[in-house]
């Protein structure tokens, strides 16, 4: 039978306003949800982003001929908003005019991208017509229409693993050479990398030539030199500090890191750095290279273990679409690289997790594909690199553990530095909880069930050191043995059924138990995540803890002999032992060495729990729930003083540091800003220099506090966002405190205004990552976006798609345990404990500030609803920006005026009057 001609297929579009199908070449017609559903279950439908539409009919099992999963074949590794109106454009068609018009579209672009296939120049030809064949046999949807389309090549096409590049290995980076950075040429660095034409900016410069005093030589062993630079928005700090980073690059042959919070910064490091660096050494090399954590890259071995029957149905397409990618991308990261965010919601995030190297499985040189695995790759890349860009988390492991001492960062800049003390405050943290544990139990034992995928214990990984070495095969012995203790498959129902099994399950069970007795905060009918502190326990309780330490301590101990075993390999080893096989033993020894740190950090937070607390750290117990339903339990432990293991681990073996953001002091206080750089506890005293925006806030923005909206008051919240939504026509980022009220809110309000042309989209509502939210919300002038504490930090939207920001409410510090205890501690300190939650309140106020202005053209308001907005948190706001405190009527008046280009912007007088 003949191939229908695409544009003959139906197609079905729906959004907040309604839904619109169009039948084969016949016109578009809104139909209602229930008719959209019916004509969904019956034929196979044009659709774009499944997982939305299901959302938006309220029909879940929603499928068809998803236009973005033909992307992703069709077009691996390239991006697209998924939208109608972002797909038009990465396809050059018309942009759909209005939702009654999408239906077209689709078909539009199935016709273009199925016509792609049958063009001699279609770029990502290689490797389609095989992956198409076992497509074929999976019944894709779309496999039939592409059948005929896609011409079967004269030679056999080669598989993705042999296409894959090598990496080689590259020598052992020498020393930097020691250099002192003079001022003017500095200076002159900037001017070239800024180009002479651009505008000269004083601001850049003065911030140009403090940083560089980090890249002097260090005086004295642990006392790296460390500058804390404020900089407002808009000064032009990335290349400010890629000029002196660029210059003592070249002339010492060291590497710098600089270290971001957010994707969207490193992404655009990457394209500033061009301006300092080309993209290839004439060897062939990059110089800058970007890296992440390892679980962020796609792992070869899981890919093929996927292809080869380890995901089947729906995932099993997934590893296919991945597949391709995997021959296209520019580094092979899955998570904010150039794998597409939307294909894990089109598929399940899990199945794109599963193909990471999340539970440190890697074999290393065990493995068919190191040596083009994309991990190994990234790291060997960043040994003679001039410019790495990674991000908090990654510069601290890396520093902590990181398998390489000579690999490890010693001229950081760390950009958005404000973020510091939260990334410390994670990765120094301890969890002993269920999830944690059976994941350890997992390593060492490998998975329960018959699994068939790569999943191997201990003992398989390492099966030739047991058979080699007889102390090392009973240490692997001894380890499985003891990691039985461990939670297994069906722990937390067993938890809740009142039946554990082991020591590590009594604890959970009695720690859960304590959880739901102590409880006062009324969260427990509301289905939040509950916690207690970790006192007062009663003799059972902390016999039951005992006992689970004693269990760790038994796993600990073979695990301590096997990691010795190994060293005595790798010294004096068999002839077999080749250089793969070393760097394999390397790899194991390392990975144990990790696992053997966190069974010590377990043991030493449950040998606290009878004795008297360590005022170094803050232990509490935690129950996580979601809607009600749980799905973790166990003890937590943080350091009341992060700094202190970051000052330790990162800053002491650092030569040099640059700590920059626009919100790094409080207001005009540096004191804050210095003892959460760590630089204290190393007895360094930072080089401090403040960089004000060249921005003219009073001309540009205007903070209005809207008083007349009751807090607590739902209707009124809901009716608040939607004319404010209305007036400025969209273009609004609006940030919530609790996703209940933003998914109450969202409800309420979103089909009202996408009948106004007025699309709303929201975090924790909308089946889509947070990145391509962003991703479509920038793209669409008239889009609005709700969303929680992520947004207020990750969104750079500059121009006109982002033009008033509304917080629901004074950010307030949610009263956890760990939250009280800092906030206790902080009363010692200049201001007490008030002052404290202030500087928290008025950073978050600064950073939200901060999504809205960012560039010289950018104009808009920022609105809290709140009528008791205190005074003394004002100072958060950029000096000049005028403030007013006005009823909601009077602000939406001011924003229509503005949206019109009617707002009188004079200075407010009142600013800072309560
Ligand atoms: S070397 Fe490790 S991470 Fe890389 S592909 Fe092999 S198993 Fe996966």
């Amino acid at each position: 039978m003949a191939t229908p001609p695409p544009t003959t297929l139906p197609a079905l579009h729906a959004s907040h306003a309604g839904s619109w199908l169009r039948e084969g070449v016949g016109g578009t017609r809104a139909v209602s949800k229930g008719e959209a559903v019916m004509a969904a279950a019956d034929t196979p439908l044009l659709i774009l982003n499944a997982p939305l539409l299901a959302t938006r009919l309220g029909y879940p099992d929603l499928s068809g001929l998803d236009l973005l999963e033909l992307y992703a074949f069709i077009h691996p590794a390239r991006f697209v908003v998924p939208t109608p109106r972002g797909l038009a454009r990465a396809l050059d068609l018309v942009e759909p005019n209005g939702d009654g018009d999408v239906p077209r579209l689709l078909q539009e672009a199935a016709n273009a991208l199925l016509q792609t296939c049958e063009r001699e120049d279609w770029p990502e030809r290689e490797g389609a017509w095989t992956s198409l064949q076992t497509l074929v046999r999976m019944r894709w949807p779309w496999a039939t229409l592409l059948s005929g389309r896609i011409a079967r090549p004269e030679t056999a096409e080669r598989w993705l693993f042999s296409r894959l590049p090598e990496w080689e290995e590259s020598p052992e980076a020498a020393q930097p050479r020691q250099v002192m950075l003079d001022q003017p040429q500095v200076l002159e660095r900037l001017a070239h990398i800024t180009g002479s034409t651009a505008e000269q900016r004083p601001g850049q410069r003065a911030f140009s030539a403090e940083a560089a005093y980090a890249f002097g030589p260090r005086e004295a062993s642990g006392q790296p030199r460390v500058v804390l630079a404020q900089a407002g928005t808009g000064i032009g700090k990335t290349l400010g500090y890629l000029a002196p980073a660029s210059l003592w690059s070249d002339l010492s042959g060291g590497t710098v890191w600089v270290s971001t919070f957010t994707k969207a910064l490193q992404r655009q490091l990457r394209q500033e750095s061009r301006r300092a660096w080309p993209d290839r050494r004439p060897d062939g090399t990059r110089p800058v290279v970007v890296r992440k954590g390892r679980e962020n890259y796609l792992c070869l071995l899981n890919l093929e273990d996927a292809l080869q029957g380890g995901f089947a149905g729906r995932a099993a397409i997934l590893a296919q679409l991945v597949a391709r990618w995997a021959a296209y991308t520019r580094d092979g990261d899955m998570i904010g690289g150039d794998l597409p965010g939307w294909l894990g919601t089109l598929f399940r995030q899990r199945g794109v997790t599963a193909l990471t190297d999340r539970r440190g499985e890697c074999v290393y040189a065990g493995c068919p594909h190191y040596r083009k695995c994309f991990i190994e790759r990234s790291a060997r890349a960043s040994v003679g690199a001039d410019l790495v860009i990674g991000n908090h988390a990654l510069v601290m492991v890396n520093a902590a553990r990181g398998r390489d001492v000579a690999a490890r960062p010693t001229r950081i800049v760390f950009d958005e530095g404000h973020h510091i003390f939260d990334a410390a405050d994670s990765t120094f943290a301890a969890a002993l909880t269920g999830a944690e544990t059976i994941e350890l139990r997992r390593w060492v034992i490998g998975p329960e069930k018959a699994s068939r995928g790569r999943r191997r214990g201990l003992a398989a990984r390492l099966a030739d050191v047991a058979s080699y070495d007889e102390a090392g095969g009973k240490a692997i012995a001894a380890a499985c043995a003891a990691a039985e203790a461990l939670p297994s498959d069906g722990w937390l129902q067993r938890l809740v059924e009142g039946a554990p099994s082991g020591p590590l399950e009594e604890l959970l069970a009695s720690v859960r138990a304590t959880i739901y007795a102590r409880d006062e905060s009324g969260g427990q009918e509301a289905g939040y995540g509950l916690e207690t502190e970790a006192a007062g326990f009663e003799g059972p309780f902390v016999e039951t803890a005992q006992a689970a330490r004693a269990a760790l301590a038994e796993l600990r101990l073979p695990l301590i002999r096997l990691g010795v075993r190994l060293e005595a390999l790798m010294e004096d080893g068999p002839d077999w032992l080749d250089g793969p096989g070393r760097a394999r033993i390397e790899g194991a020894r390392h990975s144990l060495t990790w696992r053997v740190d966190l069974l010590g950090a377990w043991e030493a937070l449950l040998d606290r729990l009878g004795g008297p607390a360590d005022p170094e750290f803050v232990d509490w117990l935690a129950l996580d729930r979601s809607e009600a339903r749980e799905y973790d339990v166990g003890l937590h432990r943080r350091w009341l003083d992060p700094m202190k293991p970051f000052a330790k681990v990162v800053l002491e073996p650092a030569h040099g540091v640059v700590m920059t953001s626009a919100t790094l002091r409080d207001g005009d206080d540096w004191e804050r800003a210095v003892v959460r750089s760590g630089a204290p506890h190393i007895g360094v005293l930072p080089h401090l220099s403040t960089h004000y925006s060249p921005f003219d806030y009073a001309k540009q923005a205007e903070v209005l506090i809207v008083t007349d909206v009751p807090r607590g008051d739902i209707a009124s919240l809901s009716a608040a966002y939607a004319r404010l939504i209305d007036a400025s026509r969209g273009g609004v980022l609006g940030l919530f405190t609790a996703i209940r009220r933003l998914r109450i809110v969202h409800g309420r309000i979103a089909d009202r205004l996408a009948r106004a042309g007025l699309p709303l989209y929201a975090q924790h509502v909308d089946p889509i990552d947070t990145g391509t939210l962003v991703d479509i919300f920038r793209d669409d002038p008239a889009a609005s976006l709700l969303g929680t504490d992520a947004l207020r930090d990750g969104v750079d939207v500059p121009g006109h798609s982002l033009r008033l920001v509304v917080m629901e409410q004074v950010p307030w510090p949610r009263p956890t345990i760990l939250h009280r205890a800092r906030r206790l501690a902080a009363t010692a300190l200049k201001g007490g404990a008030s002052a404290y939650d202030d500087a928290i309140i008025r950073a978050r106020l600064a950073q939200a500030f901060g999504r809205l202005i960012r560039s010289r053209d950018d104009h808009g308001h920022f609105v809290v609803l709140s009528s008791a907005f205190p005074s003394r948190l004002l100072s958060a706001f950029p000096e000049g920006t005028p403030i007013r405190r006005l009823s909601l009527d009077e602000a939406l008046q001011r924003i229509i005026a503005h949206a019109s280009g009617e707002l009188d912007s004079k200075p407010d007088p009142a600013r800072n009057l309560p």
